[in-house]
């Protein structure tokens, strides 16, 4: 079974098997993820039920589901990125909690296809019932994607097929019933165009562009969401009915009783009017990108490889238009999206308030996600440069540094009250987390007709073939805290082929060697750098990008940084915590816009920073460390912009 390429890509992507991770950053991460967090994740889904869902699924155990209705695709990230890790590590303390997952989804299977634990154990009559507000297509989504990546790490079919003979019965009921609602939260359609690749089945293909295409075509779609949101409230309390009699009790979060008036109204107004879910609007008349940021950014993201399946025009102009929107006015200088609270999603344009900044981890992933694929289809380094932003800032500040704790929602500003928690009630974050840092190979090179593109400067080994020729790259690289790579090419024989290579946008000036001769630096209007010549093994790219300290200066139409200053080096976005500046408060900070940044590396420093050295107006120094790393000491004092002096 061989991956087929999507005909409307520039880019290719390359198989995560063949990147292998050796940095001096993100190696620590991935063995923080490996040895800490995945182990934890586990036993946190395993104290919140999930996992026993399935065991009772599978009747091996007595009861019903308990916890939220989606807790099913929390194991099936959680699976996705076990897998992942277990592309390149024998792990056999892994590989037995990764079997035993396997086995309890293929007992939980039912004869005719289906899986889903809520509704196997509670009605299974009751199945398919509310596509707007369960997510039963969203869990069988994240089920492809573990799939996918089991097949991967093991060379097994059998959750493979499981997931097949699933998704023959959704096709069946929605394509063949012509049910023509859409889910009303996205995922399975890119799951089913990735299942699409790797199988060739042209069935998976359809059903995802039916999903997408039924978006927002509903004439009588606010009255259907009414009586779904009805359907979804006496679902609930039903099933709470349930374990009350039986003597349990369920713990749900009450997700609207964090919520003030005025977000209620918010919330519940963008609900009925389908705005919330992005189903007030057929997908190729959108204009603004709006409603839930992480259901959004797994749209565009089905969008972005349908159009790099089929082409259509009209679904790129939407896709490029919503990304500028997007980074126009409703972006945290972190490439953190989403700024209310009541939809964890989008707000006007330029309404991004930093204290109750919502910016949620998953939203971050899905960005990344999204930004990757327009990568593909574009080949333009304006995508290559906000995943390296998303991937430091917005994503990276999602875990702690010792891989137990979880932020799901990520402010810009901190009066000391806030804190990464262990888990949350919905855990959505963690294992998005965990799949992602283990598939952060995916993200570092694409191949092209002619060459091979260098996105991130991470530490990693390569091995692809241009041409049907084989090459090796070996990439050493000191970021994020120098500019300096070195590229060793390791090739069995001389070879004509170009090698794009990206020219950060926060760079003003890099130098670029081969084989110790200058290269002219002229990138194009892509801003890679093609360098196409007649390679020889062991020749060796050495590259320094300036990276220096920045400040950056508040959008005068964004209210909270209006005359602020943030201070950036190279990707990292840099904060002030209190714990670091103990002779004054740093809300009262304000900096000289002449003020002379220096830069420290401290190793033995929260898992070894730059830290960056200035002085404020009143002469007084302050010390600020990169936003990722933020929070590891106790709930403190924070914020990322500054008076301007
Ligand atoms: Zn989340």
């Amino acid at each position: 079974m061989t991956q087929k390429k999507r005909s409307f890509n520039k880019l290719t992507s390359i198989p995560l098997q063949h990147v292998v991770i050796d940095d001096l950053f993100w190696s620590n991460r991935q063995e923080i993820n490996r040895k800490v967090a995945i182990h934890h994740q586990y036993e946190q889904l395993e104290k919140a039920n999930h996992i026993n869902n399935f065991r009772i699924a599978a009747k091996l155990k007595k009861g019903r589901h308990k916890g939220a209705f989606y807790y099913d695709s929390d194991v099936y990230k959680w699976l996705e990125g076990a897998c992942y890790i277990l592309h390149h590590k024998k792990d056999e303390e892994l590989k037995t909690k990764v079997d035993e997952i396997v086995n309890l989804i293929l007992k939980s299977q039912l004869k005719d296809g289906y899986i889903n634990t809520f509704y196997s154990t509670n009605f299974i009559e009751k199945r398919f019932s509310n596509i707007t507000f369960m997510h039963e297509l969203y869990c069988a989504g994240h089920l492809i994607e573990a799939a996918i990546a089991h097949y991967n790490a093991t060379g097994s079919r059998s959750l493979l097929d499981c997931v097949e003979r699933l998704i023959d019965l959704i096709f069946a009921i929605f394509m063949e019933e012509k049910k023509i609602n859409p889910p009303g939260h996205q995922e399975i359609e890119l799951a089913l165009l990735s299942l699409y690749q790797i199988t060739n089945k042209r069935k998976y293909f359809l059903l995802a562009e039916d999903f997408i295409n039924r978006r927002g075509k509903d004439a009588n779609s606010k009255r259907y969401i009414f009586n779904q949101f009805l359907n979804l409230n006496s679902t609930l309390r039903h099933v709470k009915e349930l374990l009350l009699k039986e003597g349990e009790s369920s713990e749900i979060e009450d997700f609207y009783a964090n919520l003030s008036i005025k977000e209620r109204i918010k919330f519940y107004y963008a609900i009925l009017n389908g705005t919330c879910y992005q189903l007030d609007t057929p997908v190729r008349k959108i204009k603004d990108p709006v409603g839930h940021a992480v259901r959004a950014m797994y749209m565009f993201s089905a969008m972005t490889d349908l159009y790099a399946e089929n082409g259509d025009e009209h679904l790129l102009n939407v896709l490029v238009r919503s990304w500028s929107k997007i980074i126009e006015g409703k972006m945290y200088i972190t490439g953190g999206i989403g700024s209310i609270k009541g939809i964890e999603g989008f707000e006007k344009d330029f309404k991004l308030r930093i204290n109750r900044a919502y910016s949620e981890t998953c939203a971050a992933v899905g960005y990344l996600m999204w930004n990757w694929r327009m990568l593909q289809i574009t080949a333009q380094a304006k995508y290559s440069d906000l995943i390296e932003k998303i991937l430091y800032n917005s994503l990276l500040v999602g875990q702690s540094l010792d891989g137990k704790k979880y932020s799901y929602t990520n402010p810009l500003i901190s009066t000391g009250d806030y804190e990464r928690k262990e888990w949350f009630l919905c855990p959505c974050c963690p294992p998005n987390l965990a799949r992602t840092i283990a598939s952060l190979g995916k993200y570092i090179y694409s191949q092209s007709e002619n060459g091979l593109y260098i996105h991130q400067y991470i530490g990693s080994r390569l091995k692809c073939e241009i041409s049907d020729v084989p090459i090796e790259i070996y990439q050493q690289s000191q970021f994020p805290w120098q500019g300096e790579v070195k590229i060793t090419l390791l090739l069995e024989k001389n070879f004509d082929f170009s090698i794009f290579l990206r020219i950060p946008e926060w760079s003003k000036g890099s130098e670029i060697l081969i084989n110790g001769d200058k290269v002219a630096i002229n990138p194009s209007t892509s801003n890679y750098l093609e360098v196409q010549r007649n390679w020889n093994d062991k020749d060796v790219i050495a590259i320094a990008f300036e990276m220096q300290s920045q400040l950056i200066y508040g959008d005068p139409r964004v209210k909270d940084i209006k005359n602020k200053i943030a201070i950036s080096n190279g990707p990292l976005i840099y904060c002030l915590e209190q714990n670091d500046n103990n002779e004054f408060d740093i809300f009262v900070t304000s900096i000289n816009e002449n003020s002379h940044l220096r830069i420290k590396h401290k190793e033995d420093f929260l898992d070894g920073i730059n830290i960056i050295e200035g002085k404020m107006s009143s002469g007084k120094r302050f010390v600020a460390i990169p936003y990722y790393a933020w929070n590891n000491r106790g709930p403190d004092k924070m914020q990322i912009w500054h008076k301007k002096a």
